[in-house]
């Protein structure tokens, strides 16, 4: 049996004035995917159980068929797992961003998007005043991976607390440091790198550029790594995926599963759709499941961005859901899902809990009768809560 699942991140959404009062998924045109439930069925799952955040990490987990109370860690040891940072049961992973503090507020937590070559100096900088065990990984831009090495014992507890930077804007950030058992030791790199960055010279020519320079960096997210069961033991198949997201990266390998590449996969509305469809056909033959990730619906939504919101949903539909659907029956039996991971609806252009709709079918799945995939008719089908039953459903386990 071969399995695809493809997943619109963020495209489950409320009825929108913009719309007429329908959905983006009820204002597109979803032709392939509505032959996908109507053969199978449409029905609603919640990835996202309280009191864990609504982000692509938790709810990947849970569609993937993990529960995320049991197994997640924290945000950093999955990015740690997509850069190839390998982590101990002893090890943390901690975020570690370029940020814009040039008066005691968080004014910029991208340093006015620092380019990665850029990030790359100050990171080969900051590693002269890193306390021992503690080792820098830069990342893309202003993002970046501190690991702590804990065999020589814990230094930091999990009673710590840190703030994500992006959610305290021109807030003082003062009030946000990190705290709780051990956290001394994450302010004071944080404090250190103010001393090591103020002069360096890239941000030198920023400034000079009249560019925002990355002040200091910032510690947060941080978390032990997670101890899951590989896929293929867990459940079965051997699987690969396709994204242009980092996190949902490393997901995939720390689910065991192999990485699929080409060249304009992006994490915007401008990817590639029909390249990431190309990659699930051409690897069919190798892997049991393909996992085909889009983040260009989610990245609408946060951009507010109605009309490319509902236009990403159709080119996924023809792009990659309709091929994929033709060449399937070639490799024998299949069964295919599309949902995405959590909502993003236009109207705050943020992550919210909820359960989103999935269309579910192929070999085996009784046909619930002709139906359109949307929030509204997903709410007559088979439902999952918690969502990391649906994967087990899926592969008859
Ligand atoms: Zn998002």
């Amino acid at each position: 049996m071969k399995y695809v699942i493809v997943i619109p991140d963020g495209c489950a959404d409320d009825p929108c004035p913009a719309l007429g009062g329908k959905t983006p998924l009820q204002a597109a045109r979803l032709p392939n995917i509505d032959r996908l439930a109507t053969l199978g069925v449409c029905g609603l799952t919640n990835n996202v159980p309280h009191p864990l955040t609504p982000a692509s990490d938790v709810a990947t987990l849970s569609l993937f068929g993990y529960d995320p109370l049991e197994v997640y860690t924290g945000r950093a040891p999955l990015e740690a797992a997509a850069l190839g940072v390998a982590l101990g049961p002893a090890d943390w992973a901690i975020r570690c961003n370029f940020v814009h503090v040039p008066d005691g507020h968080m004014r910029d937590f991208t340093s006015g998007h620092i380019s990665s070559e850029e990030g790359g100096q100050l990171v080969e900088a900051l590693r002269e005043i890193l306390p021992a065990g503690f080792d820098l990984t830069p990342g893309v831009g202003y993002r970046n991976l501190l690991a702590y090495r804990g065999e020589t014992g814990p230094i930091f507890a999990d009673d710590v607390t840190t703030q994500p930077p992006h959610d305290i804007p021109d807030q003082p950030v003062d009030r946000y440091l990190p705290r709780g058992t051990g956290s001394d030791v994450l302010r004071d790199i944080m404090a250190r790198s103010r001393t090591v960055l103020a002069d360096h010279p890239v941000n030198v020519a920023r400034r000079a550029a009249g560019k925002k320079d990355a002040t200091q960096v910032w510690l947060w997210g941080q978390g032990r790594a997670p101890t899951l069961e590989q896929f293929d033991r867990k459940y079965g198949p051997r699987g690969a995926i396709t994204t242009g997201v980092d996190l949902v990266r490393g997901v995939g390998a720390l689910l065991g599963w192999d990485r699929l590449e080409a060249p304009g996969i992006t994490d915007y509305i401008d990817t590639d759709y029909a390249a990431q469809a190309r990659l699930a056909i051409d690897h069919l033959d190798r892997y049991d499941l393909i996992c085909v990730h889009v983040e260009a619906p989610d990245e609408a939504s946060h951009a507010g961005l109605v009309e490319e919101k509902v236009k990403s949903l159709e080119q996924i539909d023809a792009h990659i859901v309709g091929p994929i659907l033709d060449a399937l029956p070639k490799f024998g039996d299949w069964r295919m899902l599309v949902s995405p991971d959590h909502r993003t609806p236009l109207t705050t252009r943020a992550h919210s809990y909820g359960a989103v709709p999935y269309a579910a079918g192929g070999a085996g799945i009784a046909s619930g009768g002709p139906v359109q995939y949307d929030e509204e008719h997903a709410q007559r089908g088979p439902a999952f809560d918690p969502g990391w039953q649906l994967m087990p459903w899926l592969l008859n386990k």
